[in-house]
């Protein structure tokens, strides 16, 4: 399947202040902490990019799927998931995007990644109450829970896990 596309030719929008209709599907390629889009369902891009006196101004959504990471017990979860761009852009100014609007076209893939890291949280839970994975084996602890001896605990490679406090 075809890469989302990010490229567009701003010249109209620069030159004589006509809108720029974006609506473009195909494959997002995020990965952040344990969230990951997906490679199999299109992601979507929709929304305008307009010229308002000396800045240029983006707004889009995007839809898309992605697979996270429970950050206790690693179960994945897919979730469709939906992010807002609202962007402001001087064009004589440097940006943070390192977007030249001298360019003949203009990737605003940096804007978009940016704003669906910001995002995604990098704590994910299957479950507010997810009980995570058992400190002495590894095994996840919802489905059922172990039962250790005590003097296993500190032996076991998997202690680490219960200092950590997610
Ligand atoms: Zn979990
Ligand atoms: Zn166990």
């Amino acid at each position: 399947m075809p890469q989302l596309n990010t490229i567009f030719s701003l010249e109209k929008v620069l030159k004589t202040n006509s809108d720029l209709n974006v609506e473009e599907s195909g494959i997002l390629n995020i990965k952040y902490s344990g969230t990951k889009s997906s490679t199999k369902t299109n992601a979507v891009l929709r929304g305008l990019i307009t010229r308002e006196g000396d800045y240029l101004l983006i707004e889009l959504i995007v839809n898309y799927v992605a697979s996270s990471e429970c950050s206790r017990c690693l179960k994945s979860s897919t979730y469709d998931r939906e992010t807002f761009i609202n962007e402001k852009l001087y064009i004589k100014n440097e940006n943070d995007y390192e977007i030249n609007f001298k360019d003949e076209n203009i990737d605003i893939y940096p804007i978009i990644s940016e704003k669906i890291i910001d995002n995604i949280s990098l704590v994910t839970l299957c479950d507010d109450n997810c009980n995570g994975l058992c400190v002495v084996c590894g095994k996840e602890q919802n489905t059922s829970v172990c039962k250790h001896e005590e003097k296993n605990l500190k032996e076991s490679p998997f202690s680490s896990l219960s200092e950590l406090d997610l």
